[in-house]
């Protein structure tokens, strides 16, 4: 699973983790709240577009749930971050797919400084204080969310978010 967006936008604020080696990996079966011992967990729910693998159509949701799980190994000065992007399905079609969520480079962005925030936190003791990072962009989006069509609504975390 490509992680290149992801991996890319950490690199980018390599230089606020210390001099240590991070790297961020997908992991679709990451479990909210029960990650491994020593590790740290950080929930965010951020705007994605959604597009059918079968019959192409796309939607936007507002309330898509992105898991993170990361650990820093002190002895090798190696951190990880394994990230689950919550999926959703068309909702016209009959037998459709759990799809991947395609989030904006600004969202990207924005999630990226707001876990590095918490990796400086966790991992390296640092006391940020009120930070003024920006929230994330929200597209506007009308209707209501579709919670049958949602993997973090099935799973009952979906409104945990935030
Ligand atoms: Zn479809
Ligand atoms: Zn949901």
């Amino acid at each position: 699973m490509a992680s290149v967006p992801w991996e890319s936008s950490l690199q980018t604020k390599a230089s606020e983790l210390h001099g240590d080696t991070w790297q961020i990996i997908i992991n679709g079966s990451i479990k909210p709240h029960s990650q491994a011992p020593g590790w740290h967990q950080y929930i965010f729910g951020s705007f994605a577009r959604f597009k059918c693998s079968i019959c192409k159509r796309t939607w936007p949701s507002k309330r898509v749930l992105v898991v993170f799980h990361f650990h820093l190994n002190t002895a090798t000065k190696q951190g990880t971050i394994k990230v689950r992007r919550y999926k959703q399905e068309c909702r016209k079609c009959n037998e459709p797919r759990m799809e991947d969520p395609n989030f904006s480079e600004d969202n990207i962005n924005v999630l990226t400084e707001r876990l590095v925030d918490r990796i400086r936190m966790r991992c390296y003791g640092e006391n940020l204080g009120e930070t003024n990072r920006p929230s994330v962009f929200r597209d506007r989006v009308n209707g209501p969310h579709e919670s049958a069509h949602c993997e973090a609504c099935k799973d009952g975390i979906c409104n945990k978010a935030n």
